[in-house]
């Protein structure tokens, strides 16, 4: 197979942010300093929330949604089928059971009407950064996280993902590929101050200083673990932050020139962000009929095209959920067919329309 030219996703990294690392680097504190609550209160006030906890990715925030969301052995948690392992195995981490609710072929996300009214909780995955309607769940669970670790810049109706306007808890992934990042890195939002006070202790071992006592003195309260995020990795993330419009636009560009270039293509076109809605364009996931060949021909020309994803039923460690193909036949449809092109910031138009020119010789 030849190396991949043009990955499906790429990190944006230039001149400042390099210079807001090497300026941590000659500095005091490359981790507990003060540039994680800087990061943090930049992210919280660009998304509308009370208060943002960091994390050291995605997926050990996950863990600490679920935990400080109070779920545990004997509750039920409905994901989508159509999604990473970390959405489901959050609630694994803390004794839960996933339960996985098929997709809606017309958004690719979990279809709301159908979680069942007896789930203690979601894990609502905005799939390819096109937020969930929280709106039209049959009854609200007691637990709703939302998973946007592809949706950073995303907005509904009643305002930016990660205000949590519908959830308890909204979980944002900072990995190369995502929106924007910080190498691993992962935060959490929330508008309780109960939740982001448990998900800071979480993060640090449960620990709690008491000056008061004593000016050494600490007491861990509740089981926690090491999940800091260092200030390298929050300047980084800053300075990242400060463009994600221009990355937000960028990707708009490039999926508006795939609809436009593919529009007479045989292929079924990503879906798009309902009115009152916008859509983060993580991925840009087709569906291709002969989509194996597709992928093949496509790699042979150095374009890393990728298939998110390989669904959750299907992975050894769900069998005990007990799935089979056919009790998700929507997430089944996807998944033969679903192909994601590539789209990043630093894309170019060229890139693009060889892109275009290879799948078109290949449908
Ligand atoms: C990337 C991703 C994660 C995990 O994020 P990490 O920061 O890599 O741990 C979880 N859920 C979804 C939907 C993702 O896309």
């Amino acid at each position: 197979m030849n190396s991949v030219r043009i990955p499906y996703g790429h990190q944006s990294i230039d001149e400042s942010d390099r210079r807001a690392v090497d300026e941590i680097l000659r500095g005091d504190r490359l981790t507990q300093g003060p540039t994680i609550a800087a990061f943090e209160q930049a992210v919280a006030d660009r998304v509308d929330a009370d208060h943002a906890v960091a994390f050291t990715n995605a997926t050990a925030a996950l863990h600490g949604a679920a935990s400080v969301a109070g779920l545990g052995p004997g509750d039920v948690v409905a994901t989508s089928p159509l999604t990473f392992i970390a959405s489901a195995n959050c609630a694994r981490y803390v004794g839960a059971v996933p339960v996985l609710t098929d997709i809606d072929l017309s958004t690719l996300n979990l279809d709301p009407r159908g979680v069942s009214t007896e789930v203690d909780g979601l894990v609502a995955v905005h799939y390819a950064g096109l937020p969930v309607d929280l709106t039209s769940l049959p009854a609200r669970p007691r637990v709703v996280i939302e998973d946007a670790a592809q949706a950073l810049g995303a907005r509904t109706p009643d305002g930016p993902v990660g205000g949590c306007a519908h959830s308890d808890l909204t979980v944002f992934s900072f990995h190369p590929v995502k929106p924007i990042t910080t190498g691993e890195g992962g935060l959490v939002t929330t508008n309780s101050d109960e939740m982001a006070e448990a998900l800071r202790r979480f993060r640090n071992h449960g620990m709690v200083r008491r000056p008061e006592v004593d000016p050494w003195y600490y007491e861990i309260v509740d089981r926690g673990y090491n999940h800091r995020m260092t200030d390298l990795q929050a300047a980084l993330g800053l300075s990242q932050l400060s463009r994600l419009d221009r990355f937000l636009s960028r990707r708009t560009e490039i999926a508006e020139r795939y609809r436009y270039l593919l529009a007479d293509a045989p292929v079924v076109l990503p879906p798009e962000a309902p009115a009152g809605s916008t859509h983060a364009l993580h991925l840009y996931p087709i569906r291709v009929q002969n989509r194996r060949q597709v992928y093949d021909g496509m790699h042979a020309s150095g374009i890393g095209v990728q298939v998110h994803y390989v669904p959750l039923h299907h992975h050894p460690v769900n069998s005990d959920l007990g799935y089979r193909p056919s009790d998700l036949p929507a997430c089944e449809t996807a998944y033969r067919e679903l192909l994601s092109l590539p789209i990043f910031p630093g894309l170019t138009d060229e890139d693009q329309d060889f892109v275009v020119a290879s799948l078109r010789s290949l449908l």
